[in-house]
């Protein structure tokens, strides 16, 4: 079994690491990751410059490009052989709700489902942390539990891991994504030269986090496992808005 692995928090990121280490074991990885942190990239593809690989050990590339670049470069052309599962991660940080919007980690699993292949998507719960130790153990047991029972289904499975140590994490819940509120506020600062730049704030609280949630299921100590669509039609609005429409004069 051929694995490939990448991330969007770059190829030096102690996640990543974390994550190979823990796969190796399992199956022949291939890492392809940024070469730089490029957290919040989402599904951006490299289209106005050449994009730079560079073999840093065997089966190891920092790519001068976007988790999605990674992804895409690695299946559709660098790779002599076409892997069985894509995973990204581990991500230092939640990607809960509509963080999947914005995560290149996500990003780098999506694309991976967009060309065909089976993908997983790893985050801890918080940016504090340092221990990726019980993340790597639960990434491997899910992967070796696919690889003894497939779940054949067209998703890509966002998984949360509450930032605990493995005894504290009560198991394993199939969530949907909740949502946040409105993000916090811009956060000003000022150059030497008197410009004013401006840092994106933090993302907003938990607003949909009820039983059944990701949100939900880390707050309380259980690990997250979201299958996620691509496919972001409001489907039962759209007999709602083929109506509106023809009450609207074209002319
Ligand atoms: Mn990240």
């Amino acid at each position: 079994m051929n694995i490939l692995i990448s991330n969007d928090d770059g190829i030096h990121a102690p996640g990543l690491h974390a994550l190979a280490k823990a796969i190796a074991p399992l199956a022949n990885i291939t890492v392809m990751a940024p070469d730089r942190d490029y957290s919040g990239v989402s599904n951006a593809l490299t289209l106005d410059k050449p994009i730079a690989v560079t073999e840093l050990k065997p089966n190891w590339y920092s790519i001068s490009g976007t988790p999605t670049d990674c992804v895409h470069l690695a299946i559709t052309g660098f790779l002599d052989f076409e892997p069985d599962l894509v995973l990204s991660g581990i991500n230092k940080g939640a990607n809960l709700g509509d963080d999947v919007l914005y995560s290149g980690t996500v990003a780098a699993a999506v694309e991976g489902r967009n060309l065909g292949l089976p993908a997983i998507a790893f985050s801890v719960t918080e940016h504090a942390c340092k221990n990726f130790d019980t993340a790597a153990i639960i990434a491997k047991n899910l992967v070796e539990s696919l690889m003894a029972k497939p779940f054949k289904h067209n998703t890509v499975l966002n998984v949360n891991i509450p930032n605990k140590p493995l005894q504290d994490i009560k198991g394993q819940k199939a969530t949907r994504l909740g949502y946040r509120h409105r993000a916090e506020p811009i956060i000003p600062t000022h150059c030497p030269r008197g410009r004013v730049f401006y840092w994106v704030g933090p993302a907003g609280k938990g607003a949909d986090v009820g039983e059944g949630t990701d949100f939900h299921a880390t707050e309380n100590g259980y690990v997250s496992i979201t299958p996620l669509q691509i496919d972001l039609t409001a489907h039962t609005i759209t007999p709602t808005l083929a109506n509106w429409l023809k009450g609207i004069a074209n002319d």
